[in-house]
């Protein structure tokens, strides 16, 4: 794409502060990098330590015209996301406006880096429209998620009014109120209380993650421009009421796939991991046969019990299938995750067992033949990328969405019982690598492959919105 730019603007991505919400935004930061945009990408002090931590080979480096700057956030540097969600939400309410404020008007007085054209934050983050707004500089929000969340989210306020949420009282959790259809949110079609976020599920009207979210939702009522990770067939019926509501949208996913194509050199190596990745998996994919591998990766902040993981062990362990399986350090609350020692000794032919890898290459590798996933949304996109059937097990936030639509909607996934169950994971394993259902979904999978590649390339939706985007939006006035 030729650089439509007289001068060079300067976009601030200020990511929301975990490893889901870093990693599109760093995609989204090394596209407009690739048009020719100064960088500047902010995270806060917790992310930012974990980033010059992770022990990578291609961590984040500043260059001249993409740099990397620090908020303070009053975490305690012993702090992890997946054990403490609330303090995080707090941080973000509370912390962060005042520090990003100043630091935006440094930047603006520097003459070291040209003048700030906008700011792109992270639609969960009220602190960056707000800053925009103090300096008198275009907000963009960036939704790192499904637009079907992005719809769910946007209905909380109006989920409350009715009074469906929050829940009267946790009874309604087990009298099934949480399979009651929603029919009246626009784009949304079949959706039940249970699938729309799982915050939903709280019985306190005090709940941080619910205020949080309404606060959320409120701030876009004033949005008039929104990036998301999306492309235009798999969610267009959504996309068509979201445009209703919100003046200018932009759908540029998948940002991986975009983004293969249009990065510049000195960026595409620049991994956003918050641990270190085992690359070496690559090399052990590359010894198997084409689709016999199932690969196992619940993202970075999901976490279960002693008895969850045993049985995701036992039902791999009893399907026989070949396996790779990312078990994050701390996957397990408070202490480290063990597989029982008969389970690696029976499988260590046929499965490889490491804390994190390069999720986006593994799943573009021709040995993956399905993903037993917690259904994050860019596990869903990359996994689109691939052409990879997913086994969903959904944990929080968005994810009961995402595996709403992958299993009903778009047909290319299976879900697993929250209540996991090791015969029912072998069942669902051999389904998916070997059954007549397995094959099915992963036609499906290999066809929204090829879609999202018709968004991504030349003329497709996704690039023409990115040059609509450039042109649009982002060109400096002079
Ligand atoms: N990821 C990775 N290696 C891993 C696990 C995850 O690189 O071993 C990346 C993955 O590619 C994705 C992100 O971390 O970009 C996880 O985001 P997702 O939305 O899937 O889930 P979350 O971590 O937010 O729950």
């Amino acid at each position: 794409m030729a650089s439509l730019l007289p001068q060079k603007p300067h976009a601030v991505c200020i990511p929301f502060p975990a490893q889901g919400h870093v990693n599109p935004m760093m995609q989204l930061a090394k596209l407009l990098h690739s048009e020719g945009f100064h960088i500047t990408f902010i995270n806060s002090e917790f992310i930012h330590r974990r980033l010059l931590h992770s022990e990578g080979p291609d961590v984040i480096k500043d260059s001249i015209d993409f740099r990397f700057e620090m908020i303070p956030d009053g975490l305690p540097s012993s702090f992890t996301t997946n054990q403490d969600i609330p303090s995080l939400l707090n941080s973000i309410q509370k912390n962060l406006l005042a520090p990003l404020v100043l630091l935006l008007k440094k930047l603006n007085s520097s003459s070291d880096v040209p003048r700030i054209s906008c700011v792109i934050s992270d639609a969960t983050m009220r602190c960056g429209v707000e800053a925009a707004e103090e300096l008198g500089v275009l907000a963009i929000q960036f939704w790192a998620a499904a637009a079907c969340s992005f719809m769910s989210v946007y209905h909380l306020p109006e989920l409350i009014e009715r009074g469906i949420v929050p829940l009267k009282d946790e009874n309604e959790i087990s009298n099934g109120y949480l399979e009651t259809t929603i029919d009246w949110i626009p784009g949304l079609k079949d959706i039940r209380l249970k699938d729309l976020i799982s915050y939903i599920g709280t019985t306190y009207s005090n709940d941080i993650f619910l205020n949080f979210l309404v606060d959320v939702a409120q701030s876009w009522l004033k949005a008039s421009h929104v990036i998301f990770n999306t492309f235009d067939d798999l969610e267009c019926e959504v996309l068509d009421a979201i445009a209703c509501k919100i003046p200018c949208i932009y759908t540029l996913g998948p940002l991986s796939m975009i983004g293969e194509q249009l990065q510049k050199s000195e960026t595409r190596s620049m991994r956003s991991s918050l641990w270190k990745e085992d690359l070496e998996c690559l090399k052990w994919l590359d010894k198997m046969e084409p689709n016999s591998v199932l690969y196992v990766n619940f993202g970075s902040t999901t976490v279960m019990t002693d008895q969850q993981l045993k049985e995701f062990a036992c039902g791999l362990a009893n399907s026989k299938h070949p396996f790779l399986w990312i078990n994050r350090p701390d996957v397990m609350m408070g202490k480290s995750a063990i597989l029982p020692p008969e389970f690696v000794s029976e499988t260590k032919d046929r499965g490889y067992l490491a804390n994190w890898c390069p999720q986006d290459q593994v799943l573009l590798h021709s040995s993956i033949g399905g993903f037993l996933t917690h259904c994050g949304w860019n596990s869903t996109i990359e996994s689109i990328c691939g052409g990879v059937p997913l086994l969903c097990w959904p944990f929080f936030a968005d994810q009961p969405t995402n595996c709403k639509y992958a299993c009903t909607i778009w047909g290319i996934g299976m879900e697993i019982d929250n209540s996991v169950k090791s015969e029912e994971v072998e069942i669902l394993i051999m389904e998916l690598m070997e059954g007549e259902n397995g094959r099915k979904i992963r036609n499906k999978a290999l066809e929204w492959k090829e879609k999202a590649q018709e968004a991504t390339k030349q003329g497709g939706s996704s690039y023409n919105n990115f040059e609509r985007l450039i042109s649009e939006v982002l060109q400096p006035k002079e």
